[in-house]
């Protein structure tokens, strides 16, 4: 486990660095070559800008979703679609699929949840919606790459920029009551 921040290494049962009280991510922390933010060694694509990661050269990235037979660049930073360089869109150095919404979602949308299960997202949305938020839910499951490879897909929970601090205080509460989110009780300990 590292410190995404100062890098030091903990231990595999630590959670948080006690220099930066921020979590700790799993394996060393890498920076991506192009826009520099944190990026781990189970990311396909940044999730920041959107660039396919390139681990070893043996290692086969995805192809896009539209051309089969075509090597991805990156994949959107919305959806998470794989694309080649014909299908991809880039915007403020990051890359977007040819969805027109995906684009515009990204000047008006932030992410306020991500997680790896589809149950979760939607439990948040439900109750985001009921609280009268525009929640909208991206799902890298919909992707046939991340299904085949047994990839971490993400699932990220968006909603309008304006209201990205009453969703947050929401998604807290909710997953105070649920007991879903940091596994603080016993986990860690066991
Ligand atoms: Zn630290
Ligand atoms: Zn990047
Ligand atoms: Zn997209
Ligand atoms: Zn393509």
């Amino acid at each position: 486990m590292y410190c995404p921040q100062c890098l030091t290494e903990y231990q595999p049962d630590a959670t948080e660095c006690v220099d930066c009280q921020i979590p700790l991510v799993e394996g060393k922390p890498m920076f991506c070559p192009n826009c520099e933010e944190f990026i781990t060694m189970t990311d396909t694509f940044c999730d920041n800008c959107g660039i396919l990661l390139t681990k070893s050269p043996a290692e086969e990235g995805p192809d896009c979703e539209n051309h089969p037979d075509v090597e991805a660049i990156g994949g959107c930073v919305i959806c998470g679609k794989p694309v080649c360089e014909e299908c991809a869109r880039e915007m403020n150095g990051r890359i977007f699929c040819e969805n027109d919404e995906h684009l515009n979602v990204h000047q008006g949308f932030v992410v306020a949840y991500t997680t790896s299960t589809d149950y979760e997202a939607e439990m948040i949305k439900a109750n985001l919606e009921g609280a009268g938020i525009h929640a909208m839910i991206f799902n890298q499951h919909d992707h046939v790459y991340f299904t085949n490879m047994g990839t971490l897909a993400l699932v990220n929970v968006m909603v309008p920029r304006a209201q990205i601090e009453e969703a947050e205080e929401i998604i807290v509460a909710l997953l105070e009551e649920e007991g879903l989110g940091e596994e603080e009780e016993g986990e860690a300990n066991a």
